[in-house]
């Protein structure tokens, strides 16, 4: 056998390999969970040619105010991509900490805007 045909016959068989380990892997996770099949017809895009995932993988962020690491459970993706609607191209940006303050927040906003409102309305009477 040449050197040449060694060396292809050796990628054929790493390639093989690697091949059988991913489907393991993906066996395996679809078991334990940790990867979730999707449904392409539930998902929605802002895009014309969205690339639409045929599986959801519990997925690791870090949050962007605290840098906790997090993860994204495939789960919860298959929850938020098909039952409410997030579009495919979203991800989180906060941890669930964060999340909460945030909408805090943003709730005490909207709070005072309209406390706002609603003084201003009564100068105006
Ligand atoms: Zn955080």
């Amino acid at each position: 056998m040449s050197n040449k045909q060694k060396k292809k016959d050796l990628l054929t068989r790493r390639e093989a390999r690697s091949k059988t380990k991913a489907q393991i892997s993906l066996q395996q996770g679809l078991q334990d969970g940790s990867v979730v099949r999707s449904n392409p017809e539930k998902i929605s895009s802002r895009s014309v040619l969205p690339s639409v995932p045929e599986f959801y993988f519990d997925h690791e962020f870090a949050c962007r105010n605290c840098g906790v690491v997090e993860v994204w459970t495939a789960k919860r993706q298959k929850q938020y991509y098909e039952e409410q609607q997030g579009e495919i191209e979203g991800r989180p940006i906060r941890c669930n900490t964060c999340r909460k303050i945030e909408r805090e927040r943003r709730d005490e906003v909207r709070r005072l805007q309209i406390e706002g409102m609603q003084k201003k309305a009564k100068k105006l009477r």
